[in-house]
C-alpha cells in the first residue's frame, strides 16, 4: 500500500502516518524528519537544508527529490510506504509518479487532513518534538506521560524553531501557494481521499482506516 499525506504544515500529517505505519506494517517516511536528523548530524545536507527551513521556506526539489527516490526504492518499501511531507510541489509529484512507472507501480492513496488556517497557529506553538526519534505531541491535547520527556524513547520534547508563530504564518503561506495545487493534482488521478482534521486524534485515524480498509 502507497500512501502519501497532504495538509498543512500541523495539521496531523505525522501523527496519522506513524499510526499508518504501525498498523499496515509499512515504513513512515517524513522528510522532514530526514531533514532534520541531517542537521542534527551535521551533515552538508542538513546544513542546506536549515537555511531554507528555518525561514519557514521549502527546502530545494533538487535537494528533496534524490532523497525520497532512493528511499522509496530500499527493501523496506517493498510492500509500500506512507510518505509524509513529501510531495509538498508539483515537480515532486510528478518525480514521484515517474519514479513509480519505471517499476511498474503507482500510487494508491492520497490523503488529504483537512484544518482550517485558524486552528494551525494554536496546534504549532502547543507542538513538541521529540528530535531523537520523531515523536511529536501536543501541550493540550496529545501531552506526554512526564512533562517534557518523549513516551517512546526517554529524551527530551522541544518546540521546533521553525513553530514560532512568525515562521508557521509563513509556512502557511508557502503550503498555499505551492502545496495546496497538488489536491487538484491527485483529484485528477482519483487518488484523492479528504478526512476532517479537526476531530480528535482517535476520530481522524478512524476515518482514514475506513478508507484504507481494515
Ligand atoms: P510540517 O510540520 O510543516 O509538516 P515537516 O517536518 O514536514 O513540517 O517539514 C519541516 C520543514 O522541512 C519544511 O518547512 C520544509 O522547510 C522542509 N521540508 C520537509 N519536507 C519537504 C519537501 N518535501 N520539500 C521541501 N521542503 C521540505
Ligand atoms: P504535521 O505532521 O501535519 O505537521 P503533527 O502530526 O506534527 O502535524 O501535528 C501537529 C500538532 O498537532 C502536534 O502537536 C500534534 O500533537 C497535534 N495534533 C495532531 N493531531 C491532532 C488532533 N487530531 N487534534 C489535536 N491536536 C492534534
Ligand atoms: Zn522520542
Amino acid at each position: 500500500m502507497k500512501i502519501i499525506m497532504l495538509g498543512a504544515p500541523g495539521a496531523g500529517k505525522g501523527t496519522q502516518a506513524k499510526q499508518i505505519a504501525d498498523k499496515y506494517s509499512i515504513p513512515h517516511i517524513s522528510t522532514g524528519d530526514i531533514f532534520r536528523a541531517n542537521i542534527k548530524n551535521g551533515t552538508a545536507l542538513g546544513e542546506k537544508a536549515k537555511q531554507y527551513m528555518d525561514q519557514g521556506l521549502l527546502v530545494p526539489d533538487e535537494l528533496t527529490c534524490d532523497l525520497v527516490m532512493d528511499r522509496i526504492q530500499q527493501d523496506d518499501c517493498k510492500n509500500g510506504f506512507v510518505l509524509d511531507g513529501f510531495p509538498r510541489t508539483i515537480p515532486q509529484a510528478q518525480a514521484l509518479d515517474a519514479a513509480l512507472e519505471k517499476i511498474g507501480q503507482s500510487l494508491d492513496y492520497e490523503i488529504d487532513v483537512d484544518v482550517p488556517d485558524e486552528n494551525i497557529v494554536n496546534r504549532m506553538s502547543g507542538r513538541r518534538a521529540c528530535l531523537s526519534c520523531g515523536a511529536t505531541y501536543h501541550v493540550v491535547s496529545i501531552p506526554t506521560k512526564v512533562e517534557g520527556i518523549c513516551d517512546r524513547c526517554g529524551s527530551e520534547v522541544v518546540l521546533r524553531d521553525d513553530d514560532k508563530p512568525e515562521t508557521v504564518q509563513k509556512r502557511l503561506t508557502v503550503y498555499h501557494e505551492q502545496t495546496q495545487p497538488l489536491i487538484d493534482y491527485y483529484k485528477k488521478q482519483n487518488i484523492l481521499k479528504s478526512v476532517d482534521g479537526t476531530q480528535p486524534m482517535e476520530a481522524v485515524f478512524e476515518a482514514i482506516t475506513q478508507i484504507l480498509g481494515a
